[in-house]
């Protein structure tokens, strides 16, 4: 999506033969694309494009007669030139110009479009009126306290809402938190004066770089036809998953803030409340026990979900509300009937969405209060045996897979004295293509053990 700087590029590539030409005709093949109405919208017929600006994201083009016509390319819209009635289905709204050249508004996701205002309202009305101040022109103190009102959001998702600050969008917001040294994850309310200062000095000096550089040619945005923006060549955390940080050499995270993809440094934007935190998953038996106690002998402090499902089964409300869930049979005595419980979840699936939907809320509440209580500074070490789908993928600051060969588990599993297939089956349904995708590091197991320790002790930059 177009953000601040590709936007103003379009705006500075449009200039040349938009400027002075008289509207000569209109033609409108959506009309959802365009407002108010078609007949109002038409009015735009004989007026002359007298200047054009920019506001947040928004194109404006200034007509005479006091007209404004406010443009919001959303996904994909783009507007270019034609110099022939050839145009495309793609192609929402057209401006015969007195030059000789067709303006059109083009469109392939239809999300965006031009609306018809008055110079006396453009800046009162909806979507303006909401838009909040850019980073040029707005004081830290006034940002600060736009932010101290977004209380709990995000600091990312906060700074990309257009009505506290206009302009930023997933790419810059990840570029300006990353030089401001600030996770994004931190609470709106934690940021401080002398962070809104960061995060103000290293919005302007991104954007008016991208602006200088044409914008970030990502999927579809072109500046002009056939002409790429050069700020993607620039970006240092988007796109940039699991690579050195160009400050630290720390890999970066990829995580999910505000249902935004997001990729920022661990180390240089450390959270104030939480330790570093590595999320650890494999199937059963693969070998995290063993990259656990690793973990712990380099100072690590350990969290297992396991446990904290076994402690949350002795507490009566849990119990009570498990026995809602999966039927009267679930609790005896006070107790949980773990037989009962694992008959019932191996085959009731919807039972098992059901519980899981009840319990992982409540993992993910005592894993956030219990690395709150290990705290910043320190490194802690989540241990859960299905990661994906638990709503703790985005908790960590490092996701470690342990994998293992089918013969491998067998053969450890033989030496234990376990009984390797019945064992084994219980990693049937194990999401290990998902796993794959949310990690940062997989370290396969072979036999025999201490060869894990080996590959771990590899991983340096953990244990600094
Ligand atoms: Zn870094």
């Amino acid at each position: 999506m177009p953000e601040l700087p590709e936007v103003e590029t379009v705006k500075n590539a449009l200039v040349g033969l938009l400027l002075n030409q008289t509207i000569e005709d209109v033609f409108v093949f959506r009309e959802k694309n365009i407002k108010p109405s078609l007949k109002e919208f038409l009015s735009i017929k004989g007026e002359r494009v007298s200047s054009l600006s920019r506001k947040g994201k928004y194109l404006i083009f200034h007509l005479t007669n006091d007209k404004v016509l406010i443009g919001h390319l959303r996904m994909e819209g783009k507007f270019f030139f034609r110099e022939s009635e050839e145009f495309d289905k793609f192609d929402l709204i057209v401006m015969k110009l007195s030059n000789g050249f067709y303006f059109c508004y083009n469109d392939v996701r239809k999300f965006g479009g031009l609306s018809l205002y008055h110079e006396s309202d453009y800046l009162t009305a909806s979507p303006l009126a909401k838009l909040g101040k850019e980073p040029w022109d707005i004081e830290k103190e006034e940002l600060h306290s736009l932010l101290q009102a977004k209380k709990k959001t995000p600091i990312k998702a906060a700074i990309m809402d257009q009505s506290v600050l206009a302009g930023l969008g997933n790419i810059y917001a990840d570029e300006t938190l990353l030089a401001a040294k600030i996770d994004p994850r931190e609470e709106a309310k934690d940021i401080t004066v002398e962070e809104c200062e960061r995060i103000l000095i290293e919005s302007r000096r991104i954007l008016e770089e991208a602006i200088e550089l044409g914008g970030s040619t990502i999927k579809s945005y072109h500046p002009q036809k056939g002409v790429d923006g050069m700020m993607q060549n620039r970006l240092y955390a988007y796109g940039h998953k699991n690579e050195d940080c160009p400050r630290c050499g720390f890999p970066m995270h990829r995580i999910e803030v505000g249902g935004r993809g997001t990729t920022y440094c661990p180390r240089c934007q450390k959270r104030k409340k939480y330790p570093f935190t590595i999320l650890l998953t494999g199937p059963i038996h693969s070998g995290k026990s063993t990259a656990a106690s690793f973990f712990a002998s380099k100072g690590y402090s350990l969290i297992d979900c396991d446990q904290i499902v076994k402690e949350l089964y002795t507490k009566k409300d849990v119990l009570k509300s498990v026995k809602g869930i999966l039927g009267k049979k679930a609790v005896s005595k006070g107790v949980l009937n773990k037989q009962f419980v694992r008959e019932k979840l191996g085959k009731d699936r919807n039972a098992k969405k059901k519980l899981e939907a009840y319990l992982y809320p409540l993992v993910k509440q005592e894993v956030l209060k219990r690395l709150e209580a290990i705290g910043p500074k320190q490194k802690a070490l989540v241990e859960v045996q299905i990661l994906p789908g638990s709503g703790l993928e985005d908790i960590g600051d490092y996701n470690l897979v342990i994998l293992s060969s089918k013969e491998s588990q067998k053969e450890r599993l033989r030496l234990e004295g376990k009984p390797a297939e019945a064992l084994l089956a219980l990693n049937k349904d194990w999401p290990e293509r998902k796993a794959r995708l949310l990690s940062s590091q997989i370290v396969f197991n072979t036999y025999p053990e201490k060869e894990i320790s080996e590959k771990l002790e590899e991983l340096t930059y953990l244990f600094d």
